[in-house]
């Protein structure tokens, strides 16, 4: 089995949305976590995605991650490239999508490629080269506001254009729709008139394949989780992917079975009410971990120890509360002291026999996938949309599901659980 696609996410939970999305076109997919060392080895799979935090970083050092992550696709014998990035188009005038896209194309030694964030499945779409959120065009949805990367410019010719010296074109609708062949003659009609960027209308998801299958030649791709929809289909058609079937069962992990929630998001504290109906629960205080945070910890992992079926522990809290703890505190402290927790629970956990863990949160999940030494999972079937089964790679091996705080709904832990095997 060889490398076909080699992507490079610039961020963590959307790498892990393109690799679920190719897991369910039929592709064999790891997710690593940042550039791997040599010593990491190369993961067997059809499609690696690696997992980079680079959306918001400044963009010389986003393309040096790139660039890294690029390189080391390359070695691993990749022969197409995705760059994902967000659905709404996540950046600033400064960048990074296209200052990366250009890093990218040069290290390929190529000059053209596409632009397409659509995601119609979660309400993105792209017409006449404007992105809509649901039925609001991006510049009036609430990305308007984003504290780091204010879209206010719904036009996507426009935005790459002020990210790139290189010349940006549309390929509208009615082109898209006319199929691959009539995609792929504007292509090289934009190729031949110095266009370095094609933004690609969609808006369902026989476009997405139409342009997914349009692009089978390019080197590089850019774009969202949804235009690598088509790709898989092109390997297949080279005879390069066989034709299994989606969603493959992962090797169980077996062992204890854990949940720890350090989101507060509304969705993650209702779950947490589900499950502590009939499951043992303990709460994490941020005030006991600011008095005393060992003695706070070593409480926590004495109590889960005890524990003989699925056990929750949890941080989550209503937003008044939180509010008071952060006045105290310091929002900056009060959160790193209850990732701190997490990452000392997690592993003291999985030593005592834990082996499946259910982890609600971004940034918890970041923190105790960091703790836990975990470099690289491979995707399994999804749980509920956007957040697969996942099997950490190395020794021993970890059931993880790894979910965002707003993700899921109201049972989903004890869905996880039942999941994770
Ligand atoms: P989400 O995906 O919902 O944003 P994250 O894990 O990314 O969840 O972020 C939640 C943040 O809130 C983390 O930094 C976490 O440590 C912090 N946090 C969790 N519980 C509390 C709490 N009870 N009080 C204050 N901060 C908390």
């Amino acid at each position: 089995m060889s490398l076909l696609l080699g992507c490079i996410a610039d961020d963590f939970t959307g790498a892990t949305d393109l690799a679920s999305m190719l897991t369910r076109a039929g592709m064999r997919t790891v997710q690593v976590i940042d550039v791997p060392k040599p010593a990491d080895g190369v993961p067997q799979a059809d499609a690696i995605v690696v997992a980079l935090k680079s959306r918001t970083i400044p963009a010389a050092e986003a393309i040096a991650q790139s660039l890294a992550a690029c390189r080391w696709l390359k070695a691993a014998g990749a022969r197409q490239f995705f760059f994902k990035y967000c659905s709404t188009f996540d950046s600033t005038d400064k960048g990074n999508i296209g200052p990366v896209a250009d890093a990218l194309l040069a290290e390929l030694s190529e000059d053209f490629s596409i632009v397409c964030p659509a995601y119609p499945e979660n309400g993105r779409s792209i017409y006449m080269g404007h992105l809509f959120v649901g039925q609001q065009l991006l510049s009036d949805s609430p990305m308007r506001n984003h504290p780091l990367t204010p879209m206010t410019d719904s036009n996507l010719v426009r935005v790459m254009g002020r990210q790139t010296p290189a010349r940006v074109g549309l390929v509208a609708l009615p082109t898209i729709r006319a199929g691959a062949a009539a995609i792929d003659e504007a292509f090289k009609k934009m190729r031949g008139g110095g266009f370095r960027y094609a933004v690609c209308d969609a808006v369902d998801e026989s476009n997405l394949m139409a342009i997914g299958h349009a692009a089978a030649d390019l080197k590089l791709i850019t774009g969202g989780s949804g235009v690598a929809l088509g790709l898989p289909d092109n390997f297949r058609k080279a005879g390069l992917l066989a034709e299994t079937e989606a969603d493959r069962p992962l090797p169980p992990a077996g062992g204890g079975a854990v949940v720890l929630a350090g989101s507060c998001s509304e969705a993650t504290r209702r779950q947490v009410e589900v499950m502590r109906r009939d499951h043992p629960a303990f709460r994490i205080d941020p005030a006991k971990l600011a008095k005393n945070f060992d003695a706070a910890v070593a409480e926590a992992i004495a109590w889960g120890r005890q524990q003989a079926g699925p056990f929750l522990i949890y941080s989550s809290d209503e937003p008044a509360h939180v509010a008071d703890v952060q006045a105290k505190l310091g929002r900056e402290r009060a959160g790193s002291l209850v990732e701190a927790a997490f990452a000392a629970i997690a592993p003291a956990l999985v030593a005592g026999g834990i082996r499946r863990i259910v982890v609600a949160g971004g940034e918890t999940s970041g923190a105790v996938v960091k703790a836990l030494g975990v470099k690289q999972l491979a995707i399994g079937p999804v749980i509920e949309p956007g957040v697969p089964a996942t099997v950490s790679l190395g020794e021993p091996g970890l059931a993880l599901a790894l979910k965002s705080g707003n993700f899921g709904g109201d049972a989903f832990f004890l869905t996880a659980l039942a999941r994770l095997r």
